[in-house]
């Protein structure tokens, strides 16, 4: 016998008939749908991709929509146009067909258990009627009458709920046999923060795409996927998503090259939830896919705005042409919608719904799915569960009063039970505990030299940047301005390339979506890049050292409580034997003033220095410099002063230069670099002799443990720093309305000059 049913109707039959011996297979609707008819894989959704150049997506819908068709000329495009998709598919054995399956069904009965049955689902069954017996069991309805309650607030309405659970739990129900149902994203925040301050757990579902992990997987994309996968393991990513990747990417090895199918992968892994659950949490269900028996349900959102869902006409196949297919109309699928629901609800004995007429961003109507009359909701007056929650509900109170003149009838007696500092702020930061930081941190830190310049300029900019992750939200382009003019110059400076092309590439290989506004400004930005390389390729004419190597990814580890792992990428290496000189293209206006060094702040080149001699052992530098190369050139200016301002920008050992730079005596390749008569450098050179080079790799080390040993130990106190008489940290800060910053907080520091020099 094969039994078609939904899991948790499964569940219950596998526990009825555990004592009996019978040979059944249980299936999901979808599962005998793709075996009776077709099934199709990975291999299928590429190819169709390939043939008609359909997105991944695209594809899936199509694929999805030839079920409900039959092999006919309909005169109709839509239609007729699925019929030939199937027609290539089959030709090309790209679908995938169980004929046993059919075979296997003559000799055992099909039993749809309490599965909604669709029109497509009956034309099916009737086919199936001709090879086999069929029975349909209805599934069987209760009918309740629950109690339904109505909020001011989302916060008022999941506070009650939070409450009631806890009534629950204390009168001694257990905590698996609590459940809520309804809510949608729109709750998260108001849920997370109520229900911790009930000490309530709530499962939570993030989408796969958004995780670390995943992020790094698209940034390391390699045609050799094994290398990506690799690198995910040696940086101890998440190894849940590990997995889910692998699992991912094995479905694909009909490919040589992976990325022939990163598009697909990228969008396969924009649909995918993870789900996270703790212990004792309370269950999330969709009551229309489960058997409540005694559970208590609290079934939140009960707004006309999602229940019943509504199907509005916007499937490829369209309401006018559903009649010739195996799909129903919208407006029996909407009706069918509410009847579900109802019947859902009314089936469940111990079930509370509540509703909201607000949250912060709109307001909302009570659903009529039920013929029941609400009742006014509010919380408990005489005591709750959460000294926290009661103080925060204070607070609002207090602020209604003084701002609206509103007098809550619970504000005395809240007032009287609590002291509260109402309209008094301490911005003062609290050290967090240690091992929660280390458990948040996943026992694993990433530093850069720009975290690391951030630590240094303030360390509660870094605790809010690159700890809690607070995005102040910057236009696309200008996160990645710097990154796409890298990748042009990677390429073009030693073939000639289509600058609009890698261009278009960088962004289609990274998924990034420009506005018209930011397309228009790159569009702007891009007038410059044939002549940077111009101008580039001419400065090679200059340079002794002949070896390159562009883009090179340097990680130093280290361990201090936890695992860290210090990373840069270097522009570009030019080398010879053990001679180097390092450039790095800079597309803002940094600033190499040396004397912050000394503080930890502006370090880049010092920090490039320290990552190469780790990489290249041995490695003497005959200089470190930054290229700008977003000069805003005008086309009417003189080209020798415009090659002026490209030139290098920073430091030239003194003891090497002359093995790097031909010209150095006098340069064309690096900015002020120039001898006098007497044979000493022009003091606006920017020269440092070998010892000094090796101190400021000394310095760079000292100072990347320093900043280590402040963030293992939680040490984000707000401490702006002023230098010469100059706020540094707050400049450009985009924290300013998060942290309060107050004189008492700025830490005054004098300039250090020379302090590379040991004598
Ligand atoms: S505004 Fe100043 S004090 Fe506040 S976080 Fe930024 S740098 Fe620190």
């Amino acid at each position: 016998m094969v039994i078609v049913c939904d899991d948790y109707r499964k569940d219950e039959l596998l526990k009825n008939n555990r004592n009996k011996l019978s040979s059944v297979k249980y299936m999901s609707k979808q599962e005998f749908i793709r075996k009776f008819f077709f099934d199709y894989d990975k291999r299928t959704i590429y190819e169709l991709c390939r043939k008609y150049d359909y997105s991944y997506d695209a594809a899936l819908m199509y694929l999805e929509n030839i079920n409900y068709i039959d092999n006919k000329k309909y005169n109709n495009e839509k239609l007729d146009k699925l019929v030939s998709i199937k027609n290539y598919l089959d030709s090309n054995n790209l679908l995938i067909y169980d004929k046993l399956f059919r075979e296997y069904l003559k000799s055992n009965e099909v039993v749809f258990d309490s599965i909604d049955l669709t029109k497509a689902d009956n034309i099916m069954i009737n086919e199936l009627k001709n090879i086999t017996s069929v029975t349909i069991k209805e599934k069987e309805y209760n009918k309740y009458t629950p109690t339904i309650i109505e909020f001011k607030t989302m916060d008022e309405e999941v506070e009650y709920v939070a409450i009631k659970i806890c009534e629950l739990i204390d009168s001694g129900i257990d905590i698996s046999n609590i459940k809520i149902s309804g809510i949608n994203n729109d709750y998260d925040n108001s849920i997370k923060r109520i229900f911790d301050m009930y000490n309530l757990k709530i499962g939570k579902s993030i989408n796969l795409y958004s995780t670390n992990t995943v992020r790094m997987f698209i940034e390391n994309f390699n045609s050799d996927i094994n290398k990506t996968i690799e690198l995910l393991k040696s940086n101890k990513c998440d190894r849940d998503t590990i997995d889910r990747l692998i699992d991912i990417v094995n479905s694909y090895n009909f490919v040589d090259d992976y990325n022939l199918v990163k598009d697909m992968i990228i969008s396969e892994l924009k649909s995918i939830i993870k789900e996270i659950h703790y212990d004792n949490e309370i269950e999330i269900i969709d009551i229309m896919n489960n058997n409540i028996k005694d559970e208590y349900v609290f079934y939140l959102n009960y707004n006309q705005e999602y229940i019943p869902k509504i199907h509005i006409d916007d499937y490829y196949i369209t309401d006018d042409i559903r009649d010739l297919t195996r799909l129903e109309k919208i407006e029996i699928l909407n009706k069918k919608e509410r009847i579900n629901i109802k019947r859902a609800l009314e089936s469940i004995k111990n079930l509370t719904i509540t509703y909201k007429l607000k949250s912060p961003f709109a307001s909302f109507n009570k659903s009529n799915v039920l013929d029941i009359e609400s009742i006014k909701g509010s919380l408990p007056t005489k005591y709750n569960y959460s000294n926290i929650s009661n103080k925060v509900n204070l607070t609002i109170m207090l602020d209604d009063l003084i701002k609206y003149g509103n007098i809550n009838s619970n504000l005395s007696l809240y007032n009287k039970h609590y002291h509260i500092d109402y309209n008094t702020y301490d911005n003062k930061y609290i050290r967090i505990n240690t091992k929660d930081l280390y458990e948040y941190l996943g026992n694993k830190l990433n530093l850069s030299y720009t975290s690391m310049n951030d630590y240094y300029k303030c360390s509660f900019k870094y605790y809010l940047k690159y700890i809690l992750k607070i995005n102040i939200n910057k236009e696309i382009i200008t996160r990645y301005i710097g990154s796409i003019f890298h990748y042009v110059l990677e390429r073009g400076l030693d073939s000639d390339i289509d600058i609009n092309e890698t261009i278009t590439k960088y962004l289609n290989d990274n998924s990034i979506e420009l506005s018209d506004k930011e397309l228009f400004f790159l569009d702007k930005l891009k007038e410059e890049l044939p002549f940077i390389i111009e101008i580039i390729r001419k400065q090679d004419d200059f340079i002794k050292l002949k070896k390159r190597l562009y883009e090179e990814r340097i990680e130093i580890k280290y361990h201090n409580k936890i695992d860290i792992s210090f990373v840069g990428i270097i522009d570009k290496i030019m080398y010879d034997n053990d001679i180097y000189a390092l450039i790095d293209y800079k597309t803002g206006n940094d600033s190499i003033d040396m004397s912050l060094n000394y503080y930890g702040i502006n370090m880049q080149l010092a920090i490039y220095l320290l990552l190469a001699s780790h990489r290249f052992e041995g490695a003497k530098f005959a200089g470190f410099y930054l290229q700008h190369i977003l000069n805003k050139v005008g086309k009417s200016e003189d080209i020798s002063k415009l090659e002026a301002k490209y030139k290098l920008v920073g430091y030239s050992n003194t003891k090497y230069i002359g093995e790097f730079d031909k010209t150095y005596k006098d340069s064309s390749l690096i900015k002020s670099l120039k001898i006098k008569s007497d044979d000493l450098y022009y003091s606006t050179s920017k020269v440092l002799s070998d010892d000094e080079v090796n101190n400021l790799i000394i310095l760079a080390s000292n100072k990347v443990e320093e900043c280590i040993d402040g963030v293992v130990n939680a040490n984000f106190n707000i401490n702006p720093k002023n230098i010469a008489g100059k706020n540094i940290g707050c400049e450009f800060c985009n924290y300013k309305d998060i942290c309060f910053m107050k004189n008492k907080d700025v830490v005054y520091l004098d300039k250090k000059d020379n302090f590379l020099t040991t004598n």
